[in-house]
C-alpha cells in the first residue's frame, strides 16, 4: 500500500487512523456481523452512531442548546436553495459575494425572493474579502450571507460583518472544524462534510431555533425544510449512514487532537509554512490578499500557464497530487485541511525549492 499526499479541495484528505479504524470494522461492526453500510437506519446500533456523533460535534464547537445540529443530503448545493426557502419571511436577504459559491448562493436566492448583493469582491477577481465595516443592513432583511471560506479563491473571513440582530448564514464547508467559531454569532452555519469532515453525501446545518420555521408555503417540498430535520431527529427518511459513521470517528478524531483551539495551532503552523515560503520565492507568487489568507486553501502562480502545468504534472510524478487550481481560476492550490500531517506541507515545500531551483 502506498499513500500520496493529497491536496484536493474536496473530496479530500481523511486521517489515516479514521480510515484503518473503518477499514477494520469493515466487515463486523461491534460484533453485529454486517458492516455499518448493511445496518437499518432504524436500529439501535445507527441511533447510537449519529447520537453520538452529534454530542461529540457539540462538545467540539460548543453548540448551545438552542441550535439544532441537521444532517441533510444534497451537499453544498441544496443548501443554497434551503437557506432562502426557509428563512425568507420578508422576502429579502443580503449577499456578500465573495467567490463562485457565494455567487451561485445569491444567484439561487434570487428565485425565492430579493436577494441583493451588499458587497462584491468580483473586481478584484475575488482575491480577498470586501470591507463591510461601512454598511448598515435593513432590519427587514431576513438574513445575510456569507462564505467564510473561499475554497477556490484562498481567501477567509476572519471579522465577521456587524449584521445586529439579522441572522447571519454562513457556508462553513470548507473551513468546518479547522479553528473554534463562536457559534451564537450566526443564524445558521453549514457545510458540506466533504472538504474538511468525512466522505461526500451530507452537510450538517447548524440551524438556530427560531429559525426553523413551521408555517412555510405548503408547496415547498417536504425534504427542503429545516423542521422535517428538526422533528425527526435527521431520520425522516434514509440518511446516508455511512458518511455520518464516518463523520462520528473524525470528531472522535479531532476530540483526541484536542479540539478545535489544538486544530487552529496545527493549522496555523502548516499555513504559515508554506506561505512564509511563498513570500519569500521568486518563482511562485501567492494569490490571495495578506489579511483575507485562508488557513485551509493556499492558491498561487508562476504568472506562466505552462510553467504552472508542468509543476503540477512533476508534483503528481513526486507522490504529492490534486495541486492544480480550480478549473476556472487555474494555477495552483494546496488544501491542508486539518487531516494534512505537517510533514505533507514540509514535503510539498521541498519540493517547490527544487522545482523553483529547476526552473529559475
Ligand atoms: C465545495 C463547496 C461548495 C459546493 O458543495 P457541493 O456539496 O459540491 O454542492 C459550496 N461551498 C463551499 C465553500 C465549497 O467549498
Amino acid at each position: 500500500m502506498s499513500r500520496v499526499y493529497n491536496f484536493s479541495a474536496g473530496p479530500a484528505v481523511l486521517p489515516e487512523e479514521v480510515l484503518k479504524e473503518a477499514a477494520a470494522e469493515m466487515m463486523d461492526y461491534r460484533g453485529s456481523g454486517m458492516s455499518v453500510m448493511e445496518i437499518s437506519h432504524r436500529s439501535a446500533l445507527f441511533q447510537s452512531i449519529i447520537d453520538e456523533a452529534e454530542a461529540d460535534l457539540r462538545t467540539l464547537m460548543n453548540i448551545p442548546d438552542n441550535y439544532k445540529v441537521l444532517w441533510v443530503q444534497g451537499g453544498g448545493h441544496l443548501q443554497f436553495a434551503m437557506v432562502p426557502l426557509n428563512l425568507m419571511k420578508n422576502g429579502r436577504a443580503e449577499y456578500i459575494v465573495t467567490g463562485q459559491w457565494a455567487k451561485k448562493a445569491w444567484k439561487e436566492a434570487q428565485k425565492y425572493g430579493s436577494a441583493s448583493a451588499a458587497a462584491d469582491s468580483s473586481p478584484q477577481n475575488f482575491s480577498c474579502i470586501p470591507d463591510c465595516s461601512g454598511i448598515t443592513f435593513d432590519k427587514k432583511d431576513d438574513y445575510v450571507y456569507i462564505c467564510m471560506n473561499n475554497t477556490i479563491y484562498g481567501t477567509a473571513w476572519h471579522t465577521l460583518p456587524e449584521t445586529g440582530d439579522i441572522p447571519l448564514v454562513a457556508d462553513i464547508s470548507s473551513c468546518f472544524l479547522s479553528e473554534p467559531l463562536d457559534v451564537s454569532r450566526f443564524g445558521i452555519l453549514w457545510g458540506g462534510v466533504q472538504k474538511n469532515v468525512g466522505p461526500a453525501g451530507v452537510a450538517i446545518a447548524i440551524v438556530r431555533e427560531d429559525l426553523i420555521r413551521s408555517d412555510l408555503d405548503e408547496k415547498i417540498p417536504t425534504m427542503l425544510r429545516y423542521d422535517t430535520y428538526a422533528s425527526s431527529g435527521s431520520l425522516y427518511n434514509t440518511p446516508p449512514v455511512y458518511t455520518i459513521y464516518m463523520c462520528g470517528k473524525v470528531f472522535k478524531w479531532l476530540l483526541k487532537q484536542g479540539g478545535l483551539e489544538a486544530m487552529k495551532q496545527k493549522n496555523e503552523e502548516k499555513a504559515a509554512l508554506l506561505y512564509d515560503y511563498l513570500d519569500s520565492s521568486t518563482l511562485f507568487h501567492p494569490t490571495a490578499a495578506v489579511k483575507d489568507r485562508s488557513l485551509m486553501n493556499v492558491t498561487f502562480v508562476t504568472g506562466n500557464p505552462e510553467l504552472d502545468k508542468k509543476f503540477v504534472q512533476e508534483a503528481e510524478a513526486a507522490g504529492l497530487v490534486n495541486l492544480k487550481g480550480h478549473r476556472t481560476v487555474g494555477g495552483m492550490r494546496a488544501s491542508i485541511y486539518n487531516a494534512m500531517p505537517k510533514e505533507g506541507v514540509e514535503e510539498l515545500i521541498r519540493f517547490m525549492r527544487r522545482f523553483e531551483e529547476e526552473n529559475a
